[in-house]
């Protein structure tokens, strides 16, 4: 019986894991689940699947679970040390770190300290600290395994022995030449550039293939999740930007490449349902059922492909810019970029500040090479303040 926390169960990523676990109860225990402030939610959740545990972000939303649920049969707990505890307590043997954003990165750092099976739906964690990541994942024994479905299905594409932070050899030496990192382009591939500045939040969150929480469904209309995920595939398979081509591919029925030196180009199809890589994930190196429903080629009928324009989709070139800078330059554009797509959202600013404020952050911050949590999340936080102050003087 293999023991899982969630780090994010009310999300997308959360409830889709849910799922697949629910097909396999005699393979999987729910050991703890985490979540935000949807304290309604995260009750539907526990009354559900019974967790062993249950951690609230706040001390406040925790106190309203425990009175929602009226019983003893689940701990009830909330703040960071919580989240940090489920993580990477003996009680636990897989991790699925699917919580959003910056704050994921503690909880998912503590599960590979302690030698974890660490399914990373959380591509910030990689874009802060990539490096120090996976120095960790390596010096720990933790097992990594992708969540993203372009990572998953690289990782797929790869040969049988790959292992991730592993010193063995690097790709380049076993015949890989390039990564094909595909995205559908989002709901504004074709949309006029006239008519960006016009563009809604509701507009943004629309997107055509995934149905995905609304932070990650900013970034992919704006094309930063394809740069947060470019500066990812860098750190998971140790290879330059300048070996990975962003391609689009509209249908989102294959979600990524790997090209070999002998011509092959290896490409891992599916439908777009991020049971499958869930699924993937847990049961490597085995098999299991997702539920998601076979992928029909016919019905498909054709797969299109296209170059990516850098002139739409300018956070595309600002996510290389910072990849190619290094350092906390990246922590500095995931922070900046968190902000700006919050201030999206909430209806602060226009769809085309977004880069705009990145840009300005990523040019005004100094960045530096480090290794240390404490300046990466230093930078991380002036990011922050710097992108909030750009902000009131645009505003
Ligand atoms: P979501 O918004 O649907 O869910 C986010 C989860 O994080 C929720 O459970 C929420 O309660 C929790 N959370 C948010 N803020 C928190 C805080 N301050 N403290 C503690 N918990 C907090 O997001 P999602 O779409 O499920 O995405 C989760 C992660 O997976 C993101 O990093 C995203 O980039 C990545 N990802 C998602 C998809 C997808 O299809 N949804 C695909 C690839 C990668
Ligand atoms: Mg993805």
């Amino acid at each position: 019986m293999n023991r899982v926390t969630i780090l994010g169960a009310t999300g997308s990523i959360g409830q889709s894991t849910l799922d697949v676990l629910s097909l396999h109860p005699d393979n999987y225990q729910l050991y703890a689940v985490s979540a935000n402030t949807q304290v309604d939610k995260m009750a539907d959740i526990c009354r559900r699947y019974h967790p062993k545990i249950a951690v609230m972000a706040d001390l406040k939303s925790a106190a309203l679970l425990k009175s929602l649920l009226n019983s003893d049969d689940i701990e009830v707990r909330g703040g960071t040390e919580a989240l940090v505890e489920i993580s990477s307590t003996d009680e636990v043997d897989i991790v699925m770190a699917a919580i959003v954003g910056s704050v994921g990165l503690m909880p998912t750092l503590s599960a590979v300290r302690n030698g974890k099976r660490v399914l990373l739906a959380n591509k910030e964690t990689l874009v802060m600290a990539g490096h120090l990541f996976m120095q960790e994942v390596a010096n720990n024994k933790a097992t990594l395994l992708p969540i993203d479905s372009e990572h998953n299905a690289m990782f797929q594409c790869l040969p049988n022995d790959y292992a991730f932070g592993s010193s063995s050899t690097g790709l380049i030496d076993r015949g890989i030449t390039r990564i094909l990192l595909t995205g559908s382009g989002g709901p504004f591939r074709q949309t006029a550039l006239e008519e960006f500045d016009e563009i809604t939040p509701q507009q943004a969150i629309a997107h055509p293939n995934w149905s995905m929480g609304p932070k990650i469904s900013v970034d992919s209309a704006t094309m930063m999740n394809k740069g947060l995920e470019l500066i990812e595939a860098c750190w998971l398979f140790d290879m330059d930007h300048q070996n990975i081509d962003i391609v689009l591919h509209p249908e989102s029925i294959i979600h990524s490449m790997i090209a070999y030196n002998d011509g092959s180009v290896l490409a891992q199809m599916g439908n777009p349902d991020m049971r499958t890589p869930i699924a993937h994930a847990l049961a490597w190196p085995e098999r299991i059922h997702s539920g998601v429903e076979p992928l029909d080629l016919i019905q498909v009928s054709q797969l299109n492909f296209e170059k990516a324009d850098e002139n739409r989709f300018p956070c595309l070139r600002l996510a290389r810019q910072a990849v190619q800078q290094g350092g906390t330059s990246m922590a500095i554009l995931n922070a900046a970029n968190e902000i700006a797509v919050q201030a999206f959202l909430q209806g602060q600013i226009a769809f085309t500040q977004i880069a705009q404020i990145i840009e300005q952050t990523l040019h005004q911050l100094p960045s530096q090479q480090t290794d240390s949590l404490d300046e990466i999340l230093h930078d991380d936080q002036s990011a922050r303040q710097y992108a909030h102050s750009y902000m009131a003087k645009i505003g």
